[in-house]
């Protein structure tokens, strides 16, 4: 795997601010640089890309970064499979979220560009809400996979967007689960005010996760190489602010778990909403409690791996998402652990980037008989319980 890991080249700023007053939080080795793509093969899985997570804290504007990204190792050209829009909930609340875009700004027969629109699919809705004209931009969009996202207003770039496009009409900007990608999210929120340099009325709406969930939840299975940029309800709004533009409201959303923004560009002096001074001093403790917790956490379950493997008892997890990836490959040494279960059918037979286990079905288990499950999202804990009880699994059933 070494021949995949280039050398580090750390950030000694932050991305948002530029203060060099950084502070190391968690440190993780040779992660997959995409961990939501299984493999056909173990040895293919085992040699998938990997690169190192070094996340940094600012303490000067509350940014939570890896400040070992190597965007060089990352490729959203081809076939990147990002879409939200699989889930129920999420659909609901990406409806409602379009519907109340364009009721609260009048967004009616006006033009709509979205930063990074996957196939299309919030666009449409924009689209279909206000009647409007939609341009989407992005760089892994295939024309022909429209599908639901046809819309007759709707045109797609294959493309980054960037000056040559400041020509293309846009009353509204969306840019939705992009910037946590990009390394320097203030290069590329300045690149977008130059564009809307002749425009000072259009509204950008940006979203992105929201890194106070993921600390406070202490979800440290949920890091992940694609997020090099972890924002606070602070560092968002700083970051806006510093790329010339005026911040009219920023939110909690979908439980908490993301953050919205909405901003015009700022006319000279303008400074809009600013970074609350009181809630750095709460992120601080926020990323001492996360990273010893993760270091608790990491050292736990390498001992209970250890002990399974000594005592041969049979181990598997159950998620074969993001958080079974990261988990597989944070406690590194899974050899305790040789199957993983999902209960998506296209991930049956696959095999987890880098670390290698086998996808299963549920039905493997009647016949393979663990003596432990490891459930990766404790929602599911009661479902999973039920059903190896009804299907004669005697396991040890206990969330991660
Ligand atoms: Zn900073």
């Amino acid at each position: 795997m070494s021949e995949h890991l280039q050398a580090e080249v750390p950030l000694t700023e932050c991305p948002v601010c530029g203060s060099s007053a950084l502070k190391t939080c968690v440190r993780i080795e040779a992660m997959p640089t995409y961990c939501n793509v299984l493999w056909s093969s173990i040895e293919e899985a085992r040699e998938a890309p990997r690169g190192n997570i070094d996340l940094a804290f600012c303490r000067d504007c509350g940014h939570v970064f890896n400040r070992v990204f190597d965007p060089g190792v990352m490729d959203y050209s081809e076939g990147y499979e990002n879409s939200l829009h699989f889930s129920p909930k999420f659909n609901a609340y990406a409806t409602a979220l379009a519907n109340r875009l364009v009721e609260r700004c009048d967004i009616r027969g006006k033009d709509v560009i979205e930063l990074g629109c996957g196939k299309g699919d919030f666009l449409a809705m924009i689209c279909a809400a206000g009647d409007n004209r939609g341009t989407g931009f992005d760089k892994s969009f295939e024309s022909g996979r429209e599908g639901a996202a046809a819309h007759p207003g709707l045109t797609f770039v294959q493309d980054y967007y960037s000056e040559v496009y400041a020509d293309r009409p846009a009353d509204l900007v969306v840019c939705r689960h992009v910037l946590e990608h990009i390394q320097h999210p203030r290069t590329f929120l300045e690149g977008l005010r130059k564009t809307l340099s002749e425009r000072p009325d259009t509204l950008v709406y940006f979203e992105v996760p929201n890194a106070l969930f993921t600390l406070r939840d202490l979800g440290i299975w949920d890091l992940i190489y694609e997020h090099c940029s972890y924002f606070t309800p602070g560092s968002l709004r700083r970051v806006f602010a510093d790329s010339g533009f005026r911040v009219v409201e920023q939110n909690d959303a979908f439980d908490g778990q993301f953050l919205s923004l909405e901003a015009l560009p700022a006319l000279s002096g303008e400074r809009g909403l600013l970074p609350d001074p009181d809630e750095l001093g709460a992120v601080a403790l926020d990323v001492d409690a996360f990273a010893e917790s993760y270091r608790a956490k990491v050292v736990e379950w390498q001992s209970r791996l250890r002990q399974a493997k000594d005592a041969g008892t049979k181990t598997v997890v159950w998620g074969a998402g993001s958080k079974g990836v990261t988990f597989l490959n944070i406690v590194k040494d899974s050899s305790a652990i040789d199957y993983i279960v999902d209960l998506n059918p296209h991930k049956h037979g696959k095999f987890v980037p880098g670390t290698g286990q086998k996808v299963v079905s549920p039905d493997f288990l009647v016949g393979y008989r663990p003596d432990q499950v490891v459930v990766m999202n404790e929602v599911y804990l009661d479902e999973i319980k039920n059903l190896l009880r009804e299907s004669g699994v005697a396991a040890d059933v206990r969330a991660v």
